[in-house]
């Protein structure tokens, strides 16, 4: 597993970090966890392009962690070759309505043109991909927001915890982690 950090920010621009984005090498797929503002071209950076993603995951839909998702979906259709790999679209409760409206709003510029998204939507669960396991708990932030831990075959895990408060569900979730990415969004003195 091969972990890159696309953006360690905030909601407030800075040039110094981008918003939050992370990605995860697993053999051949190619993971990206929240895409917030700049992720794309990050990702990019990274040598990676949005026809290669796999697998798109939210950890909540707050703008600074899913901004990019309507350039995502965009660029899958009207790059210089549209995507045609099926993708994987994952996230807690709600966010398929939350893609539904961004869908209506942007008419038909959104939705696939030669490609399948399937939607799996989790919450205190867990997923096999084959390669990989997706295992998610809720925490504390907006109704919706969970924290992921990703498991390779060989036990090997890293543990994403996206915007919390004080969680039990997080210690649960990241405990024997081999890595854990830990959001902290305000400075020192404050909660
Ligand atoms: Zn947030």
């Amino acid at each position: 597993m091969q972990l890159t950090i696309l953006g360690s920010g905030t909601c407030a621009p800075s040039l110094k970090r981008g918003a939050p984005g992370v990605l995860i090498r697993i053999n051949n797929k190619k993971l990206v966890f929240d895409t917030g503002t700049g992720t794309l071209n990050r990702l990019l950076g990274a040598g990676v392009s949005v026809n290669q993603v796999d697998l798109l995951a939210y950890t909540h839909i707050h703008p600074d962690h899913s901004a990019d998702l309507v350039s995502f979906l965009f660029a899958c259709n009207y790059a210089e070759s549209p995507r045609t790999k099926a993708l994987d679209l994952v996230a807690g409760y709600g966010f398929d309505d939350f893609l539904a409206a961004l869908q209506k709003a942007y008419s038909h510029w959104l939705n696939p043109k030669n490609y399948r998204i399937t939607f799996h939507c989790m919450q205190d669960s867990k997923l096999d991909f084959g390669d990989f396991c997706l295992i998610t708990k809720q925490v504390e932030h907006s109704l919706s927001s969970i924290a992921y831990r990703i498991e390779n075959k060989t036990g090997k895990s890293i543990t994403i915890s996206g915007d919390t408060d004080y969680s039990d569900n997080l210690i649960d979730l990241a405990y024997g982690t081999d890595i854990l990415v830990l959001e902290c969004a305000f400075p020192d003195n404050q909660r």
